[in-house]
């Protein structure tokens, strides 16, 4: 929840509008100031102060507790200028709240602490635990000092601007090493502990059990993704406070699911009690990974609960990134953060040139050159497979006539993958020629580099007797001139030869030009590779020099009824 306090006029209109847009996120403290930055800072995870930073200081100075504990808190001045981090940037939040109060109230957000600044995560929003010398190591990064990379277990982490060799590091590692003087650990949530239980186990002999296998094989319970069990267990109490006690969820596989799963030690009790010979083995493998304990079973006598410790391997990720047709307030936030989230970038280099300056430093950029879409495809893929963040980007929309097909037919389930809308060539002509997609439309590209001609012509036709109006991408280049004119004549078979036509050339980029013609009048020789070209229907019209196609057919005809 995030508190919101005002004291004027003009602070409780600015509050009113950030209560509006976050209904279910905020609560408004009225009364007297002092009094409701307190009791908002006492109940919050996160306060916004519509007030200066100098009397929020002093009312909160003698109440602060450290930064695992203060909420995030943010100011925003009188005449809603700026959205000030002022306490608890990174543990609560305050630089992303200031991002984002600044987004809603059109404020810019301030943000001082230095990794932030800096354009470098700060390690302790990497969304890993993390222990150790993160101030040291954050302040090593900062200064350029050489910060080597240890993982141990390959996860997809944003990128870090680490070196071969330093004299700080950076672990990546579920085992329950101490960090070292100048060392920051981050836990990866790569443990699964499999457990079984019978029925009334205590919970204190389930988490003792767990509790031991994990320090007797020397890994971290700060590793620990989840516990894992047989569906018949899902509610036994004993499983159930180990799992809470631990932080972690408890997951449930059925019995015919863990029957399945070849195990080490399978026995006949869970198999008579339950309906499969193992649960907690084959509860921590049923998804993969390496055995590292094998069942063992707890000190009570009887033993009531068994555990085995799985890892798992990191998967990667694979965003694919639409960034739109050029001009950068056409790129997506989300395409922004996607970028910013990859530790590898892959795709055209004229595109990488695009957004190089939202890479963040560490960012290993593997850029090729026109043609090598499969081999760009594979890379990502195979990154990604490695257990890395990986983003594979594309202009416009990267599924539309891009890298998203080719990628996602190399990439098999074991990674996951993201995509990122991205506004397409078609929609960002069509917003500069006026309203041609306001009825049925289709796409179609000219290129016959990966379609015969045959097919593409078939389309144009169908698409011509349909009436649809019709985007061309890749309508010419040197080696392609026949193609244009001859999709121009097909649907001219079935159009008036004064159809609007629309040309646009570098939607949205710096030199952008547009030209609304018709069917009979248009020159293909002006028409080149970093172009669209969009042909209305038979109801689209030229009105004041822009293009139309009405959302129906009867509007016309009303028109027409009209003159
Ligand atoms: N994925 C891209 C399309 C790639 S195909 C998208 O969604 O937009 C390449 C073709 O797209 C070019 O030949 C051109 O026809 C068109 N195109 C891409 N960007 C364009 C822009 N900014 N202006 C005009 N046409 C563009």
């Amino acid at each position: 929840m995030i508190g919101l306090i005002s004291a004027t006029a003009a602070g409780a209109a600015a509050r009113d509008r950030l209560a509006a847009a976050w209904p279910e996120r905020t609560r408004v403290y009225e009364g007297p100031v002092g009094e409701a930055v307190r009791a908002a800072f006492a109940e919050c995870e996160q306060v916004v102060c519509f007030l200066a930073t100098g009397a929020v200081v002093r009312l909160l100075a003698p109440l602060l507790a450290g930064k695992a504990a203060d909420p995030g808190v943010v100011c925003v001045d009188e005449a809603g200028r700026f959205a000030v981090s002022l306490l608890g940037g990174h543990g609560g939040g305050a630089n992303e709240l200031a991002r984002e109060v600044g987004e809603v109230l059109g404020a810019e957000p301030v943000v001082t602490t230095a990794t932030d600044s800096a354009g470098l995560p700060g390690l302790d929003t990497l969304g890993l635990p993390y222990e150790g010398a993160v101030a040291a190591v954050s302040r090593a990064l900062l200064d350029g000092e050489p910060v080597a990379l240890e993982a141990e277990v390959a996860w997809p982490l944003p990128p870090l601007p680490v070196a071969d060799q330093g004299s700080y590091t950076i672990r990546v590692t579920d085992r329950a090493v101490p960090a070292g003087e100048r060392e920051v650990l981050l836990r990866p949530p790569s443990l699964v502990v499999g457990v079984g239980a019978s029925k009334g186990a205590p919970a204190g002999e389930v988490l003792a059990l767990v509790e031991g296998a994990l320090r007797e094989a020397g890994l971290s319970s700060a590793s620990v993704a989840e516990l894992a069990t047989v569906d018949a267990k899902a509610e036994e109490p004993g499983i159930v406070a180990a799992a809470e006690r631990l932080g972690v969820p408890l997951v449930t596989y059925s019995a015919e699911e863990l029957a399945a799963v070849e195990v080490p030690n399978p026995s006949d009790a869970p198999l008579a009690a339950v309906g499969t010979p193992s649960v907690a083995e084959a509860a921590a493998l049923v998804r993969g990974g390496e055995l590292l304990v094998p069942k063992r079973k707890s000190a009570g006598r009887p033993a009531m609960a068994t555990c085995a410790v799985v890892r798992r391997p990191g998967r990667g990720r694979l965003a694919v990134v639409g960034l739109g047709p050029g001009a950068r307030d056409l790129l997506t936030p989300r395409a922004a953060a996607e970028l910013r989230r990859a530790s590898v970038l892959v795709g055209l280099d004229q595109y990488v040139d695009q957004i190089r300056d939202l890479l963040r430093p560490g960012t290993r950029v593997l850029e090729s050159g026109l043609g090598a879409e499969e081999e760009r495809a594979r890379t990502a893929v195979a990154q990604a497979r490695e257990g890395h963040a990986v983003a594979l980007i594309g202009s416009g929309d990267a599924g539309v006539y891009a890298m998203a097909s080719p990628a996602l037919a190399e990439a098999s389930d074991d990674i996951d993958v993201v995509g990122v809308p991205g506004v397409t060539a078609a929609l960002a002509a069509g917003a500069v020629l006026g309203a041609p997609l306001g009825h049925d439309h289709v796409s179609i590209s000219l290129s016959d580099l990966h379609t015969p001609w045959e097919v593409i012509e078939r389309r144009v036709r169908a698409a011509a007797e349909a009436d649809l109006v019709v985007t061309f991408y890749n309508p010419r280049s040197r080696g392609r001139d026949w193609q244009l004119p001859k999709a121009l004549a097909i649907l001219s078979g079935h159009r008036e030869p004064t159809t609007p036509v629309g040309v646009v050339r570098n939607a949205s980029r710096p030199d952008e030009s547009a030209r609304v013609t018709t069917l009979a009048a248009l020159d293909p020789a002006t028409v080149d590779m970093m172009t669209v070209v969009t042909v209305g229907n038979t109801a689209t019209r030229e009105i004041a020099g822009r293009m139309v196609t009405p959302r129906g057919y009867r509007w016309q005809a009303s028109q027409e009824g009209a003159e």
